[in-house]
């Protein structure tokens, strides 16, 4: 089995959540299979082997991916989170998402200017999360690598607001 049909086996699909005409995908038992996490974070990582000194995760379930991810690689890992939950000084990016607002905050001063950063989440959708992590990033003189996710949502067009970075999905719907 290929960790592409090890995440579809795995992965649930919820039906109007959290609003009605949202398709959720839930990865909660991927994340919960020793072996097929082991494998995600793995095929996360593989394609940019050597071209990252941290590993940023957007709250919350990209959390879970970046702290095994930088473990694994022996690299620190950076927290991209809601707003208010960092103490320090922040940068703000505001963005949009299938359903509803948001803001994501990082410390101006996680990493050294220059770093390069490998940037992971759950699910690309609308692709607003993660640009609006890039560009937190980038406020910070930090150059984003790429970004990996576990899912795509193909047709939601996510991949194009990336701009020319390389994205690693392990599995597109
Ligand atoms: P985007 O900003 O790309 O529209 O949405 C991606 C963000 O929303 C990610 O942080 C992701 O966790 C969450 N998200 C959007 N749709 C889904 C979904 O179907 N399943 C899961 N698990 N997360 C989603």
């Amino acid at each position: 089995e290929t960790i592409a049909q090890t995440i579809d086996r795995l992965g649930a699909v919820i039906p109007d959540y959290p609003q009605p005409g949202v398709v959720f995908r839930d990865l909660t038992p991927v994340f919960a299979d020793g072996p097929a996490l082991r494998g995600v974070v793995d095929a996360l990582t593989a394609p940019f082997e050597g071209r990252f000194d941290y590993v940023v995760g957007v709250e919350a379930r990209g959390f879970l991916l970046a702290a095994a991810a930088a473990y694994a690689s022996g690299k620190g890992v950076i927290t991209v989170r809601k707003p208010g939950k960092l103490p320090r000084e922040v940068f703000a990016e505001n963005y949009s998402l299938e359903y509803g607002e948001g803001t994501l905050e990082l410390h101006r001063d996680d990493m050294p200017a220059g770093s390069r950063v490998l940037i992971l989440d759950d699910v690309l959708a609308t692709g607003g999360t993660l640009a609006a992590a890039a560009r937190l990033l980038r406020k910070a003189g930090a150059e984003v690598a790429g970004f990996g996710v576990v899912l795509e949502l193909g047709e939601l067009g996510g991949r194009e607001r990336l701009g020319d970075t390389p994205v690693e999905a392990l599995v597109r719907y």
